[in-house]
């Protein structure tokens, strides 16, 4: 009787394990699977995820000066730029919703996309 017990909880502790790792999990991937957006003087560039397991560019042109992004496994940042301040090259990967990356010589922001952006305010507020 008593050993069928053990079995029940420990059962029951491994149900309970397993729920919380799937829990944990899932949002990790829904964190991964945030998108962004980025837009050059109010004109959308690129509407998309966030990550990309593939490491790819993208050239944001403003008159004469020019953003290069890079979207990869871990996040999105600015590579390289001609701004002045080169504040947006050195502001690194995006790493939250309240704080975009932006250029301001070239009219250039990116940010999380709305609904990721009420995840990200959830976030900080728990
Ligand atoms: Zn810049």
């Amino acid at each position: 009787m008593q050993g069928k017990t053990v079995k029940l909880l420990t059962a029951l502790c491994a149900v309970i394990f397993i729920a919380a790792l799937i829990g944990t999990v899932l949002t990790l991937q829904n964190k991964g699977e945030a998108d962004i957006l980025i837009a050059v003087d109010g004109e959308t560039l690129y509407s998309g995820p966030a990550k990309a397991n593939e490491p790819f560019y993208l050239r944001a042109v403003y008159g004469e000066g020019s953003n290069l992004i890079r979207i990869d496994a871990r996040g999105v940042c600015v590579e390289w730029a001609d701004c002045p301040g080169q504040e947006c090259v050195h502001m690194g990967y995006l790493k939250n919703a309240s704080l975009p990356i932006v250029c301001l010589p070239h009219r250039m922001v990116i940010r999380y996309t709305e609904a990721s952006q009420d995840d990200g305010l959830d976030a900080v507020s728990q």
